[in-house]
């Protein structure tokens, strides 16, 4: 049941291109300098300049987008990681342990938009920090014992339309959880800085999908979230105060690394604890 959280529907997987990290090293590393000149350069560094020339661009935008949010909303304890999936679909994941996956289509379809992006990102945030997979999982796994512990005080039809109402409660938890998801989405989005407008415009590409104007499963309609997000946006005071609380954290914090991992093919955005194991031994 609902193994993983989705922000849209299914678009079409017409082509599928492979994502490729594109390399670029420093142009320090590259000439014959004597070491300790490399080192006071890399050391000089920020990890925005670092990531920039050693990202593709795709990787480097997102690192910006996530780090910002993780740090403006005060969602740096653990680590966030970042997966560009290839598909061409328009759609995006949270699974795995603080895993955020993008569809390669849904970056496409806003080049030059990092707000719709942000949006997207903090939905998916959400679904981790509020831990609704395994909520879910175990609530249906409740109240399936429930309904196996009756035995055989009820017979097979009882028993399948109790199974059809635990399904049906299950299903309006889940809605319940991704607009709850997009509330948060668009507050750390807004928090950081992001134009509220960004959710709108992303809800509003969803809203011509097929399917996507009335109630699944899984997810509200498309016209029931356009409205919740409207409603945060007409609440000026609010925002004013996410803005001004985001920009002091931002002000006041270091950027965050990354690591970029060429196994997983995976970006990891590390914590504010730093992202290594011997950190501790060597303080
Ligand atoms: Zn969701």
């Amino acid at each position: 049941m609902l193994p993983r959280s989705t922000i849209s529907l299914f678009l079409t997987a017409l082509t599928a291109s492979a994502c490729t990290l594109t390399l670029h090293r420093p142009a320090a590393a590259q000439t014959k300098r004597p070491l300790t000149t490399i080192e006071a350069i890399e050391s000089s560094q920020t990890p925005f300049d670092r990531a920039e020339s050693e990202l593709s661009e795709s990787y480097y935008a997102l690192y910006r987008i996530v780090e910002r949010m993780a740090r403006a909303n005060d969602l740096d304890g653990h680590p966030w990681r970042v997966q560009i999936l290839p598909e061409y679909v328009i759609n995006a994941y949270s699974t795995e342990a603080n895993l955020i996956g993008i569809q390669r289509g849904l970056l496409d379809q806003f080049p030059g938009d990092p707000s719709v992006v942000a949006c997207i990102v903090g939905h998916e945030m959400a679904h981790h920090i509020n831990r609704d997979a395994a909520i879910l999982d175990a609530r249906y796994a409740e109240g399936r014992a429930e309904i196996d512990a009756l035995g055989d005080e009820i017979d097979n039809k009882e028993r399948l339309e109790l199974i059809e109402e635990l399904s049906d409660r299950m299903q309006q938890l889940s809605r319940e959880r991704e607009l709850e998801a997009d509330r948060f989405g668009y507050q750390a989005a807004v928090r950081a800085g992001f134009e509220a407008e960004g959710c709108l415009r992303g809800l509003n590409l969803l809203s011509r999908l097929e399917g996507s104007l009335r109630d699944s499963g899984s997810h509200p309609a498309v016209t029931t979230r356009i409205e919740a997000i409207e409603t945060l946006i007409a609440d000026e005071e609010t925002n004013a105060a996410w803005i001004e609380n985001g920009r002091r954290r931002l002000a006041t914090t270091e950027p965050l690394s990354y690591k970029w991992s060429e196994e997983d093919e995976q970006l990891r955005i590390d914590s504010e604890r730093g992202g290594s194991l011997l950190t501790w031994f060597e303080e």
